[in-house]
């Protein structure tokens, strides 16, 4: 198997990654591997994998991610292979849907919506695309003309959309023709997992999950993107804007049965503050009386919807048929509340268990193999995504990276907890970040609890560095200018003040000198909502572990997720500090990772990172000077 591997070093973590791996797919068992960055995950989790292509012991690899850069560097480690193995394993490589079609602002539709609006072009042949590409259930010359060329080479998404617009075909129909023929497929959670689109896809590109191994990259994500596909909410911003619809299109009919359940829905929420649990039956007794009428409405209601969407982009009514379906379904393992908002009331049902999506596709697949950064605890994984003990390997590395590279600190002076929220404890924290500001040389990121948390503690900070904000409201053309700017500036050095929970804590690269430092201010903990308190009371009695699996894992792998913006690369330093009294409690101190040489400087703080960083420059100076 060593000699597959197409880098000239291997590292000893990672020969031990290709081992676990090698031998769980072997046994028909699974893993989870928690290795941090610079140990070299994907070359490690893809070599095994190979090894058992070519020995014809599985017949597909699907590598399953959700960053762009993860496909590029899943399909760089595959061309490698084949020119160092003198082999030629194919590659088929796919994105979202609506990312890769060729109709105009397609990207920018929901995703509900984009999926009647894709099917009501297809079966009423208003898709160019989709006629110049499928003909009579078949393909075009030209498609397989294009499929054959694409074919030659390795094809990631990119070339794919510029061939397949060239003729003006369906991109995504080319890339799943691609597929077909692919041993390794890269692609999106979604593919595996949302079972109205995994279906289709394994049929279309002749997938059998029995004899394929499965590598979920980033999976710290998946119980949250698993409880999501399971989950559905309406609101009566929604059901308002379908009434509109619906008399627009003269889908009259359905007009009563929207009212209905508006009508519910405000007399469910009448007199709450905030929020309360409702029962599936309380609802449903304010709506049709037997289960057939309620089927028929339901019905009804998602042929107006599709109808809808032969006209609009968007259609209200499929989402709200959509909520209808889901709400009837089962208790165990799901909550239902209902929310009041300023203008705005929403009734959810939310799923609190992964494991129920990801037990019926491991019990359907040969080999999973889980990694991340930041899977800690190891166990917390396999038992909430529903892997049995006996059955899945659990494996962690230290990171590779030179311990001298980095300052660690906890500063147990403040804290973010819900009780001691004032203006005096913002002036604290954002006395501590300001001297951190200005000892730190370069560019630094500082995450909080919350945009509410961050935005209380901004205007107390004092410091001459330009400071950059993020907020939930960005769009993705709006981050990346924010993200270029930041790094523009890490000369001067910049300040970029941003949430745990945001897209900035993990989906960023900042290599070098782009990022010296990161603070993690507070505990970036949930609030204690219906949900979340339905969540803890769930795995307590699931596992006997509620508040740690509901509660404070999911804090302290957010924070670490955070921390894990500052060293990126072998040669990078920086400071990570972590601004919280609780980071020092045994209960949150015991998550941090093992190898972390974590010092608490309760005041002396600002005078050693100066120094750290003084050490740093004396290293980089010639002997001579
Ligand atoms: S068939 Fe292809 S091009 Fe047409 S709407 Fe669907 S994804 Fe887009």
């Amino acid at each position: 198997m060593i000699s597959l591997f197409p880098f000239d070093n291997i590292r000893e973590p990672q020969k031990h990654f290709m081992e676990t791996v090698y031998k769980a797919i072997s046994e028909k068992k699974h893993c989870i591997v928690s290795a941090p960055t610079g140990v070299g995950k994907t070359a490690a989790a893809l070599v095994p994998a190979v090894k058992h292509l070519l020995e014809k012991k599985v017949k597909r690899i699907i590598f399953l991610t959700t960053r762009h850069t993860q496909h590029r560097i899943a399909i760089e480690t595959i061309s490698r292979i084949n020119e160092k193995n003198n082999i030629s394993l194919k590659i088929g490589d796919i994105i979202g849907k609506r990312w890769m079609c060729s109709q105009p602002n397609a990207d920018k539709m929901r995703s509900s919506d984009f999926f009647e609006f894709c099917k009501s072009l297809r079966k009423s042949d208003r898709c160019e695309f989709y006629m110049n590409t499928r003909k009579n259930s078949g393909f075009t010359n030209n498609a397989k003309m294009v499929v054959s060329q694409l074919e030659k080479t390795f094809s990631n998404v990119e070339r794919i959309r510029e061939f397949s617009s060239e003729l003006r075909l369906c991109p995504y129909e080319i890339a799943i023709e691609i597929i077909r023929g692919a041993d390794v497929i890269i692609c999106d959670y979604q593919y595996i997992f949302n079972a109205g689109i995994k279906a289709g896809f394994l049929k279309k590109s002749g997938i059998s999950l029995s004899e394929s191994v499965i590598i979920v990259d980033e999976a710290h994500n998946l119980p949250k993107r698993l409880r999501d596909i399971l989950s559905a909410r309406v609101t009566t911003r929604i059901i308002k804007r379908s009434i509109l619809q619906a008399k627009r299109y003269k889908e009259n009919e359905v007009i009563p049965h929207l009212v209905k359940v508006q009508d519910a829905m405000n007399f469910l929420s009448h007199n709450i503050e905030n929020e309360k649990k409702v029962k599936k039956q309380d609802f449903l007794n304010l709506l049709w009386e037997s289960q057939d009428d309620y089927d028929n409405v339901v019905s009804e209601m998602s042929d107006a919807g599709e109808r809808v969407s032969e006209q609009s982009r968007n259609s209200y009514l499929s989402s709200v048929a959509r909520f209808l379906e889901f709400w009837p379904k089962e208790d165990a393992g799901f909550v239902r509340y209902i929310k009041n908002e300023p203008d705005n009331t929403t009734l959810f049902y939310n799923c609190l268990d992964p494991g129920l999506l990801m037990g019926e596709v491991i019990s359907e697949t040969n080999s999973f193999v889980l990694m991340s950064a930041t899977l800690f605890p190891l166990e917390m994984y396999r038992d909430i995504l529903g892997f049995k003990r006996d059955n899945c390997y659990l494996e962690s590395y230290k990171s590779p990276f030179p311990e001298k590279n980095r300052l660690i600190q906890v500063i147990p002076r403040t804290t973010s907890t819900f009780r001691e929220r004032n203006e005096q404890q913002y002036k604290s924290i954002a006395k501590i970040c300001s001297d951190i500001i200005a000892s730190c040389k370069g560019n630094i990121a500082l995450f909080f609890p919350s945009y509410a948390f961050r935005n209380n503690v901004l205007q107390f900070i004092q410091t001459e560095k330009e400071i950059l904000a993020e907020n939930k409201a960005l769009s993705r053309e709006e981050k990346d200018e924010l993200l270029k700017r930041f790094k523009a500036l890490s000369n001067k050095g910049a300040v970029l003040l941003a949430a745990a929970s945001g897209s900035f804590s993990e989906g960023i690269d900042l290599p070098g000198d782009y990022l010296k430092g990161v603070v993690i201010v507070g505990l970036p903990l949930e609030k204690p909502d219906t949900e979340i308190i339905e969540l803890i009371d769930y795995y307590e009695k699931k596992f006997g572990k509620g508040r740690l699996y509901g509660y404070v894992y999911p804090a302290m792998i957010r924070s670490i997720q955070a921390a894990g913006r500052c060293i990126r690369s072998e040669k990078d330093t920086g400071i990570i500090v972590f601004l919280d009294e609780r980071y020092v409690w045994p209960l949150y101190k015991k998550c941090f990772p093992e190898d972390w040489n974590i010092e608490i400087q309760p005041r002396d703080y600002a005078e050693r990172i100066k120094s750290f960083f003084t050490s740093l420059n004396k290293k980089r100076l010639p002997k001579n000077s």
